[in-house]
């Protein structure tokens, strides 16, 4: 796993780095003795079940299983691989990491076509403000009320009929790289370049960083032939789907008040931070999609969806739930007046009114339910609605989220939840038989309680005889008692204690948080236990040996017949390797 970072840098990021701290950023931690606990941040629930030890670099949820160090706590809440997470940590603690050497050419190419995006970008902004060409989007942007102090915070620019591709040549930007972004194009007679956006007021689209991606352009003045709004295509830095506009912008609000507002424009998203409200994003042009409410759910589990409460609204806030419920969202949908968008409400309500419409937001998920059969609706209909409902639960992975929501669902059709459940289970499987981590039926009780003890007490491992896995009877135990073995600071224990059957998993935990001595005498346990495999290993191997001898002789082997009876010979004459004390 963190084979390409030397070793001794991971764990130098791991030991400036408090657990403690980072899991408060997420649920508040209270100090119970030698540990802190709180509400699990991984799943919903009333008592806390969540502990922290901060000396042994572990958390452990007993409610649903998450556990492990600082870095697998990172890569769980915010959707991060194992070296992003680390290079994240190694950046908060001021760690230094080697770059690797393909890393760096990414990264130099990121640099270059960020280059082009940012000059782009400032060509656009002064097109904005200094040139007589950009009056038309400066009249536009009084017209809907945006002050010039908010839209250059917003770096808003215009794209003049020509002059991008110009401008680039003149400054000896690579004009591939601008192509590459979707900037310009090449004319397909004469070969000439082009400038993409066009007659257009310029939103930039930046990362998280605030550095510009991409562009969304609007047409001004508008006409018949050209689309209002154009995007830049997906390109090396830019994904649509995957990104939402005035994140960078929003990101400090949205952890503060720890809640997102959806809108659906670029105007509402400047227009409503202008008034004070700066949680706001918005999706880019296209309805919103699952990979973007997964980017928003880094920073919080509370999304709020501002609507039209017209027919149309309604309609979008039913739909809009599915894409929530593929990540795990249970948002709200908030409605405005007819005939106002989020931006015209807010000029002429205020931002009161706006958060008081906010507050009385509504579950998408019940406008979801009513789309599909009114509460007194005939049975026949609740029933398909039921079936609808199943048929999303299949599609979903979140085995809480499908409880939840199939026991709303339940309730609002006036159907028994086993129904929707019973339809639930005949599309897909139960998780733990598809899932290939940890059964508790692929470890024995021997197997499972020698991992156990070395987990718990590495300086067991000493007693362990050089060929120990081959005791372990199932490729999975096999593989588990490895990593164990092979566990040390570097790799620490509690990445491995996830993998174990559930209830070993909770005895780990509970002796590594200190709360609970239940391993006493651990030496002669480990002990026996393997003496219990060994004696296993032997008697399978002796009937293996039995069945193999009849069948060389069958065949008249006498060469192999001789090899096998002297095995069984050997193996008959040592001594049973039973328990010793
Ligand atoms: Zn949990």
């Amino acid at each position: 796993m963190s084979g390409r970072v030397a070793d001794d840098k991971i764990g130098e990021v791991r030991d400036r780095t408090s657990l403690v701290e980072i899991v408060s950023r997420y649920t508040a931690l209270k100090r119970t003795g030698r540990n802190h606990t709180g509400l699990c941040p991984f799943h919903s629930e009333k008592t806390p079940s969540f502990s922290v030890s901060e000396e042994r670099g572990l958390f452990y949820c007993f409610g649903c299983q998450a556990s492990g160090d600082v870095f697998k706590f990172v890569m769980l809440k915010e959707n991060l691989t194992f070296p992003e997470a680390l290079e994240r940590l190694a950046g908060e603690v001021g760690v230094e990491l080697p770059k690797r050497p393909a890393d760096e050419r990414r990264e130099q190419g990121r640099e270059r076509l960020l280059r082009v995006t940012a000059f782009a970008a400032k060509f656009f902004e002064r097109s904005l403000w200094e040139t007589a060409a950009g009056a038309t989007a400066r009249e536009y942007l009084v017209q809907r009320k945006i002050a010039e102090a908010t839209a250059r915070g917003f770096s808003l620019g215009y794209a003049p009929p020509d002059g991008l591709a110009h401008a680039l040549e003149k400054a000896g930007a690579p004009l591939g790289d601008a192509e590459a972004i979707g900037l310009i194009g090449r004319s397909s007679r004469g070969g000439g370049w082009f400038d993409r956006f066009r007659h257009r007021l310029m939103f930039p689209i930046t990362d998280l960083a605030g550095k510009v991606t991409a562009f969304g352009g609007r047409l001004l003045p508008p006409t018949e032939d050209q689309a209002k709004y154009l995007n830049s295509s997906d390109s090396p830095l830019f994904h649509k789907g995957r990104s939402v506009f005035g994140l960078a912008a929003a990101r400090d609000a949205i952890h503060r008040r720890n809640r997102v507002v959806l809108v659906e424009g670029y105007i509402d998203v400047i227009a409503l931070a202008q008034a004070g409200l700066g949680n706001v994003v918005a999706p880019l042009g296209t309805s919103l999609t699952a990979d973007q409410v997964r980017l928003l759910k880094r920073f919080t589990d509370d999304f709020v969806v501002l609507f039209d409460a017209d027919r149309a609204g309604l309609a979008a806030a039913a739909r809009g739930f599915e894409v929530f419920a593929t990540a795990g969202i249970f948002a709200r949908a908030a409605f405005l007046p007819q005939g106002h968008d989020p931006d015209t409400f807010v000029h002429q309500a205020g931002l009161e009114a706006l958060e008081r419409l906010l507050e009385r937001s509504s579950p998408l998920v019940d406008h979801y339910l009513r789309s599909l059969a009114a509460a007194d609706a005939p049975l026949a209909e609740r029933a398909r609605g039921a079936q609808k409902v199943a048929e999303l639960c299949a599609r979903l992975d979140d085995p809480i989220f499908v409880g939840l929501l199939v026991r709303r669902a339940a309730e609002h059709l006036d159907l028994p939840e086993e129904q929707l459940k019973t339809r639930e289970r005949t599309k897909r499987p139960p998780p733990d038989a598809s899932t290939p981590a940890p059964h508790a039926r692929a470890f024995s009780s021997h197997e499972t309680l020698i991992l156990e003890l070395l987990l718990v007490r590495p300086e067991l491992k000493h007693r362990l005889p050089d060929d120990a896995e081959r005791l372990f009877a199932s490729p999975e135990a096999r593989a588990l008692f490895e990593r164990v073995r092979a566990a040390d600071d570097s790799h620490p224990p509690s990445q491995l204690v996830g993998d174990l059957p559930r209830e070993a998993a909770a005895r780990v935990a509970r002796a590594w948080l200190g709360e609970e001595e239940i391993y006493a005498a651990a030496e002669q346990t480990l002990d026996d236990c393997l003496a219990r495999l060994a004696g296993r290993a032997r008697e399978a191997r002796l009937r293996a040996l039995t069945r193999e001898i009849r069948d060389a002789e069958s065949r008249g082997d006498t060469a192999q017949l001789g090899t096998l009876l002297a095995e069984k010979q050997r193996l008959a004459a040592s001594k049973p390797p039973t328990a010793e004390h």
